[in-house]
């Protein structure tokens, strides 16, 4: 379905601030960490995490992921039987930490869903873990367009391992709910579900959210058990500040904090949370560190959220999703960044000295190697030409020359042309995430209102086959303007 920037922008948050919460819970994992202790992403735990490494919650949302990206039906046939056989795959990556339940179905290495449905009936003992709910986000990006077909898949892949109707519920509810953030920008997909549901799952959980928005974790505190999981991660969500963006890193921390099942629970709470406010409010200093199974970085969440709301369908819908980071574009992750650069390519003051003193000697090379054999006479304004990123976390730059403002001539279409041809060039070279700095708004003296409305308006009225586009402010006030800019 085609979604909106904005929408693009929640749909990519969905995994990335899972995994965020995941990442961030992982190193407190069965603790419950006192009031003055910092909740930061520093690894660690029971299984010796890496700053930024994700768990199994994560692993196995991005194996339903990897599934739905291509387009399968993952409620039945064989689209869910390739969950089933991702989920072996992993199970089979030897996984430093995987609950008791999902192990005790994975350890037979069931062959198809059918098999995999039944080893997780034929358990004995409590199985309404949290192990279904904790990878559920990846369902409602594969049925943003289908409400009913989001809670059949929602049931249909925890009974693959839970054989619980309250787990199926809840899977039902969440994904229900991270559906309607996705497309609403709201949190009353959460309430929303018990509208849909039947009257008796209604009844049940109808108080149970009563009492996470009215308790404490202490009510809750079982969380390893899918309910209490559930309710820790609405508690987080309701009981913090949420009077803008910043309640994202507030809800992930305030799960940690609530002790337990911590890597899940914020696990849980991050994939609702992204889709309320988008891979743009997920901190840049988290964004950096992010990575695990398998061997996947922040940019390929965002990439394989995109593809899972294609579903495989590479149509001239295929929509490219405007984030806003504010921050250093040298620390940015991305296939392509762009360098605000002037006709020499030798470098100059702002964005351009900061580039070449991240990426290195091997750019400078490569910019005068250009001077030497192709631009003699230098890069023309408006036109953009590529070379390596040297030793920055990207596999190009692209250097783009946007015009100097004037006040006697409309050098708008200049600067249009710098982000257009960028895009064009990246298209060329394969990229699919692309970040730009706010290009032509220093030393070239554009005005900085009118600078982000040409660079909002070049880049979502542009054709590329480009991702992502971060727009990355140098400050607050430009981030705001931006995403001003973004909504109109
Ligand atoms: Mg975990």
């Amino acid at each position: 379905m085609k979604l909106n920037s904005q929408q693009c922008d929640r749909a990519s948050g969905v995994l990335l601030a899972s995994a965020a919460g995941d990442a961030l819970g992982a190193g407190y994992e069965f603790t419950y960490p006192a009031a003055q202790t910092p909740i930061e992403m520093i690894g660690g735990g029971p299984f010796h995490w890496e700053p930024g490494e994700w768990t199994d919650d994560t692993a196995m949302a991005l194996a339903i992921a990897e599934v739905a990206a291509t387009g399968g039906d993952i409620r039945r046939g064989a689209g869910l039987d390739a969950v089933a056989a991702q989920f072996v795959r992993w199970f089979d990556s030897k996984p430093k930490d995987i609950g008791n339940q999902t192990s005790a179905v994975l350890s037979a290495r069931p062959a198809g869903a059918a098999a995999m449905q039944a080893r997780a009936r034929a358990l004995t003992g409590r199985k309404a873990g949290n192990g279904s709910l904790m990878r559920t986000a990846p369902v409602a990006l594969a049925y943003l367009d289908d409400e009913k077909g989001c809670l059949d898949a929602a049931s249909a892949i925890s009974s693959l391992t839970h054989d619980d109707p309250t787990a199926a519920q809840a899977c039902q509810l969440w994904t229900h709910a991270i559906r309607h953030a996705v497309l609403h920008g709201t949190f009353d997909g959460v309430r929303g579900y018990l509208k849909v549901a039947a009257a008796d799952v209604a009844e049940f959980w109808g108080p149970l959210l009563d009492q996470a928005e009215n308790g404490t974790p202490a009510d809750f505190s079982n969380n390893g058990w899918v309910v209490h999981a559930l309710q820790t991660a609405w508690w987080a969500i309701t009981s913090t500040d949420d009077s803008d963006d910043r309640h994202l890193p507030r809800a992930l921390e305030a799960a940690v904090r609530a002790g337990g099942d911590t890597d899940t629970t914020a696990a849980i709470a991050g994939g609702l949370l992204g889709a309320r406010w988008g891979a743009s409010a997920v901190p840049a200093g988290w964004r950096r560190i992010l990575h695990g199974w398998p061997g996947h970085t922040a940019p390929d969440l965002v990439r394989l959220a995109m593809e899972t709301v294609r579903g495989g369908r590479d149509d001239d819908q295929a929509t490219t999703s405007i984030r806003v980071v504010r921050g250093d574009i040298t620390a940015v992750h991305a296939d392509a960044i762009i360098n605000a650069a002037n006709s020499s390519l030798l470098g100059g003051g702002g964005v351009d000295g900061a580039i070449h003193r991240a990426g290195g000697p091997a750019v400078l090379d490569a910019c005068k190697t250009l001077r030497a054999t192709t631009l003699p006479d230098g890069l023309a304004v408006g036109a953009a030409v590529a070379t390596t990123a040297g030793n920055l976390p990207a596999q190009w730059i692209i250097h783009t020359v946007g015009p100097r403002h004037s006040t006697t001539e409309d050098r708008t279409d200049l600067l249009r042309s710098a982000y257009t041809r960028s895009l064009t060039l990246a298209d060329s070279l394969g990229a699919r995430t692309v970040a730009f700095p706010l290009i032509s708004a220093g030393a070239y003296g554009w005005p900085r209102h009118d600078a982000v409305n040409v660079a909002v308006d070049a880049v979502t009225t542009a054709t590329t086959d480009v991702d992502v586009v971060t727009l990355v402010a140098y400050d607050d006030e430009t981030a705001t303007l931006i995403r001003r800019a973004l909504t109109r």
